[in-house]
This record gives C-alpha cells, sequence and structure tokens, in this order.
C-alpha cells in the first residue's frame, strides 16, 4: 500500500499528473484543495475552522488540514493508498503523513517533483488567454481559439489576466520554490524523492512517473 507524493509548482502540471496516476493505477487522486472546498461546503468543523483563514488571506493550519487527510485516507477507496496532490506542503505535515502510513500500515513515497525550468513556465502562463465572459481558457500555442482573440464558445474577447504576466508568474514559482525545497530535502534524505523532467508532454511525464513506479514494484 503506497502513498505517492506528487511535488512541483504551480504550472508545472502536478494536479493533471496526479489525475493521470489515480486514472491509471486505480487509486483515489487526494488534493488538498478538494478537500478544503468539499469540507468547507459540508459545514464541517474543519471546513469552518479552514474557512476562518482563507477568509484572513492566511494558510489553513497544519492541524485542519492533516485532520483532513487523515479522514479522507480512512476511507475504504483509499485502502490500496493513495495520490497526494498538494499535501504534504510543510515538514510538519510530512511528519504527519508518515504517522497516518504507519498507522495504516502504507508506505509514504515514491514522492515525485516535477521539474520544469522558470522560464519554459513563464513562457506557457505567458500565452495563457481566458475570455471576458466566462473564463473559458485558451493557449496561444497549445490551444489556441478558432478566431484569434475572440472566445470559441461566446464570442467575447480574450484577455491576459494579471496572474499571468511574466513578472507575476516569476515571483510565484519562486515562492513555491522555496516552500517546497525543504519537502524536496525531506524525501530525498528518506531516499524515495524522484526527480522528473516536466518539460516534456504530459503524457511523456505521466510515462515517465509510470515506468519508475513499474521499477520499484518490480524490487
Ligand atoms: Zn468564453
Amino acid at each position: 500500500m503506497l502513498y505517492v507524493v506528487v511535488l512541483g509548482v504551480p504550472g508545472a502540471g502536478k494536479g493533471t499528473q496526479a489525475k493521470r496516476l489515480s486514472a491509471a493505477l486505480g487509486l483515489p487522486h487526494v488534493s488538498s484543495g478538494d478537500l478544503f472546498r468539499e469540507h468547507i461546503q459540508n459545514g464541517t468543523p474543519l471546513g469552518i475552522e479552514a474557512q476562518r483563514h482563507i477568509d484572513r488571506g492566511q494558510l489553513v493550519p497544519d492541524e485542519a488540514t492533516i485532520g483532513m487527510v487523515r479522514g479522507r485516507l480512512e476511507r475504504p477507496d483509499a485502502a490500496s493508498g493513495a495520490i497526494l496532490d498538494g499535501f504534504p506542503r510543510t515538514i510538519p505535515q510530512a511528519d504527519a503523513l508518515e504517522a497516518i502510513a504507519k498507522d495504516f500500515d502504507a508506505t509514504v513515497g515514491p514522492a515525485f517533483h516535477i521539474r520544469v525550468p522558470l522560464e519554459r513556465l513563464v513562457d506557457r502562463m505567458a500565452g495563457r488567454r481566458v475570455c471576458r465572459e466566462a473564463g473559458h481558457v485558451y493557449h496561444l500555442a497549445y490551444n489556441p481559439p478558432k478566431q484569434a482573440g475572440v472566445c470559441d464558445v461566446d464570442g467575447s474577447e480574450l484577455v491576459q489576466r494579471e496572474d499571468d504576466q511574466p513578472e507575476t508568474v516569476r515571483n510565484r514559482v519562486q515562492v513555491y520554490e522555496k516552500l517546497t525545497a525543504p519537502l524536496v530535502a525531506f524525501y530525498r534524505s528518506r531516499g524515495v524523492l524522484q526527480e522528473v523532467n516536466g518539460d516534456q508532454p504530459m503524457g511523456a511525464v505521466t510515462a515517465e512517473i509510470l515506468a519508475i513506479l513499474g521499477q520499484e514494484a518490480a524490487r
């Protein structure tokens, strides 16, 4: 029973890979973002606690996040393992995951660190356009609209979000790299870190990860 960890900065394709691995391996995709939304929607005590911090622009405290993940990993569909996305995000969370794994007789790892060079991320984001009307997402290179500057669905104007401006992307990635670095070091010191080249088509990234998991299973 494996808890597979997927690490990476925003834009590296972490969520996409976690979903694809979930489908390929038949293990649930456990995303901290989805758990926050679910608990908040259902008004659980942990959700109310999370909402209180989000409303103040603060991070959800480790204890609340850990409680949600533990509860999720207790569900029957996670009896064979899970693909973890957005968790752990801090060293206390990583320590908690080790404790949860011990309780459930699971192994943590491999931890896949999906790496994409900073300037590639800037390029990817710089090509993103969203429509004014409904936020439909396009990409000038990978998913262009039929007619330049116009949404295929509703005909509204396509614009670049402030968040996708090169300087904003650079700053955001650098902030996340600083937050991710201790986790990368944590899993490297445990001998379960796997660096994955995220600068290739998403199918190739998935294939690289599945090949590593196959080798691990054969050992
Ligand atoms: Zn649209």
